[in-house]
């Protein structure tokens, strides 16, 4: 149990594909040591979500977890999930444009075309198989920590260049019209 250091931006092991977890494995202290570390280092630094990447665990898990989140207010609530192994299947062909930061991407956001209709899949901590669908906006979240896994990070998916800002300038002239997109999100969709 420990807060990590976050590895940011053309870090080797955030830009490389990580490795499945053994699920022989999942209940082993060392797993479970890093399911600590994720959830620790996440809430530390406020984030929506981290992957093990992130902090130098070369092995394909992340951790969810949204509540009153100062870096994103805007945000609907998440309870706190881990995915080992996660595999996201888009349930259609529906897309909108979240506007994203990143711990390991300091002082930047952009807007990132996400799948609106998901469903999430992988193994939980004490090793059982999950599988849950989300719809709306915080469906971006999941895609955005297994895009982690794959060595991408959400500049890499900005289509649209002239939407990157800094996190202070999002805040003073783009966060309140965005809160907006995304509360018109939830009110369709729940969260
Ligand atoms: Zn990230």
């Amino acid at each position: 149990m420990a807060v990590r250091e976050v590895l940011q931006i053309g870090h080797p092991v955030l830009a490389a594909v990580a490795e499945p977890v053994d699920i022989k494995n999942i209940t082993s202290p060392e797993v479970q040591g890093w399911v600590d570390d994720l959830i620790d280092t996440m809430r530390d630094a406020n984030g929506a979500g981290i992957a093990a990447n992130q902090v130098g665990i070369p092995y394909r898990l992340f951790t969810v977890e949204v509540t009153k989140n100062p870096r994103y207010p805007y945000k609907p609530s998440i309870p706190l999930t881990v995915v080992i192994n996660p595999q996201i299947k888009f349930l259609s062909e529906k897309t909108f444009n979240a506007n994203e930061g990143c711990l390991s991407v300091p002082q930047m956001r952009g807007v990132v075309e996400r799948h609106l209709e998901i469903e999430v899949s992988g193994y939980d901590r004490d090793g059982q198989h999950q599988r849950f669908e989300v719809r709306g906006y915080s469906a971006a979240t999941w895609q955005h920590e297994a895009d982690h896994l794959d060595g991408v990070l959400f500049p890499h998916r900005v289509t649209d260049k002239s939407t990157f800002t800094s996190w202070k300038v999002f805040q003073e002239f783009h966060q309140a019209a965005f809160a907006k997109e995304v509360e018109a999100l939830v009110a369709h969709w729940g969260k």
